[in-house]
């Protein structure tokens, strides 16, 4: 690391968007930093446009210098995180729109315009932007790009990537490149743009991302279930793929979640029930309407009881808390991001039950049900070393149970750091191998947020 990285940066972007990164600077870390994960950032830039963002890249290119992308730092699995030094690149000053055009469904934001964000100028002009995320407030949108990320409602609007019909980025050794367009088809060469959706970080710096939006359905109501027994909530989850319903999203949280978070459910927690569907319908008044009665009528037989009347906002806000409320049980918890095939579902949250059992620690999961995404958790107190090492290994076997029902290690929160080198427990050698080809070809120097993703 040359010690000029500080001034030769401040002179492309001035100096006061030059920042040290000081130990326990914000920068060093990211939502993972509760599982140990930092860095030891170098220099933090702060470019203010696409071209400032190339001439970092380009200067830390040319002397062998890490670069590692960040977008809002909510990330679960140590990706933005300067694990190996370097200079962290975060896109945060570029937050302008672009292109807004609602009559053509669709809309530019640079790459640090929040989740949220665009969101909102969907839903004030009619539209839709459907991928949401945990953390939407502080989430960029390039962040969602790089990691293709998911939330409830990718059941029926698919993951972020869906959405992304074209990318502004900068590719090693520091060139600003357009893939993909605004055109609606085009097979003119490889989808290149759908290989830096879901990198990382590793493959270059997205830094304004073309997405198509769709007109907002008109209405939305949210319908909770709650079950006996899991096996009758995986297979009621089946049975609405089975009948052709499709809700707008199908989340599930097992009888050890609910107990948890039970005291903020905004309605009354019926005895007896040991597994929980919040579903969402959404459409025309008419479809809702449609929707919902099939749907209850379909679970009827099998529900403990079936809220109707539930407030469909305060339900989703009670959502986004069951990661705060089930790490205040305990001090901590340590949850790995996994999907199974849906088929599989069952066996699957049995087994990770079995195996936390065997390590002696508490478990629960929740998650996109529709999707087999499960978030499965063990509780730990954060000074127990022991639980700590035994949370690892717990995790360890999940992922090989994983592999085992021909589920992924990761379905929406990325590898990231936490996860490297997992690859080869998934996907074919040759698979693989073609993995690293595709890496070297992008990032030949092995700058690119080096130690994520594909690392042995
Ligand atoms: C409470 C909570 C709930 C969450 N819920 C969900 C959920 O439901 N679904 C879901 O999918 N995720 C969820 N997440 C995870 C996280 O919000 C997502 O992964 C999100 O997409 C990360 O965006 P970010 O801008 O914070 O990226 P960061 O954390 O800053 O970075 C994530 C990765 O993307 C790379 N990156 C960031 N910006 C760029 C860029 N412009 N160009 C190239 N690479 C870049 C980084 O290098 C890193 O590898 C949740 C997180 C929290 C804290």
């Amino acid at each position: 690391m040359p010690s000029t990285t500080h001034a030769e940066l401040s002179r492309l972007l001035g100096a006061e968007h030059v920042l040290q990164a000081p130990r326990g600077s914000p920068y060093n870390s990211d939502s993972s930093r509760r599982r140990g994960v930092e860095g030891h950032a170098q220099a933090v830039a702060l470019p203010g446009s696409a071209e400032e963002v190339a001439a970092v890249v380009r200067w830390c290119y040319a002397h062998d210098v890490p670069i590692i992308a960040r977008g809002g730092g909510t990330g679960l699995t140590g990706g933005a995180v300067p694990t190996e030094g370097g200079v962290v690149c975060s896109l945060e000053r570029l937050r302008r729109v672009r292109e807004l055009e609602p009559a053509l469904w669709r809309i530019q934001p640079e790459a640090g315009v929040t989740t949220r964000h665009v969101q909102r100028l969907a839903r004030e002009n009619g539209l839709l932007f459907a991928p949401d995320p945990g953390a939407a407030e502080q989430s960029q949108i390039g962040g969602n790009v790089a990691t293709n990320a998911g939330g409830p409602h990718a059941l029926k609007y698919g993951v972020t990537g869906a959405w992304v019909t074209g990318l502004e980025a900068v590719l090693a050794p520091g060139e600003l490149v357009q893939l993909g367009g605004w055109a609606r088809k085009d097979v003119a060469g490889y989808d290149l743009k759908s290989l830096l959706v879901g990198s990382e970080g590793t493959l270059g710096v997205i830094t304004a991302v073309r997405l198509r939006l769709r007109p907002a359905p008109e209405a939305a109501r949210a319908v909770v279930v709650f079950l006996p027994t899991r096996a009758e909530g995986c297979e009621a989850i089946l049975d609405v793929l089975a009948a052709g319903i499709q809700p707008s999203a199908l989340d599930f949280l097992d009888g050890e979640t609910l107990q948890m978070v039970a005291a903020g459910y905004p309605g009354a927690v019926p005895a007896g029930a040991a597994f929980a569907l919040l579903a969402e319908v959404d459409g025309t008044h008419a479809e809702v309407q449609e929707g919902r009665r099939e749907l209850v009528d379909l679970l009827a037989g099998a529900a403990v009881a079936i809220e109707e009347e539930v407030d469909g906002e305060a339900l989703w806000r009670w959502r986004d808390g069951f990661n705060g409320v089930v790490t205040s049980v305990r001090g901590a918890k340590v949850s790995e991001d996994v999907a199974f095939p849906l088929e599989r579902l069952a066996e699957g949250l049995e087994g990770f039950e079995r195996i936390a059992a065997r390590h002696g620690l508490r478990s629960c999961a929740w998650g996109h049900g529709g999707d087999g995404n499960v978030h499965a958790t063990v509780l730990v107190d954060p000074a127990s070393e022991s639980e700590l090492d035994a949370a690892e290994a717990a995790g360890e076997q999940l992922f090989a149970l994983v592999a085992s029902l021909g589920g992924s290690i990761a379905a929406e929160h990325g590898v990231g750091w936490l996860k490297r080198g997992r690859l080869a427990q998934q996907w074919d050698a040759r698979a693989v191998a073609l993995h690293e080809q595709i890496k070297q070809a992008f990032d030949p120097k092995g700058l690119l947020n080096p130690g994520k993703k594909l690392a042995r």
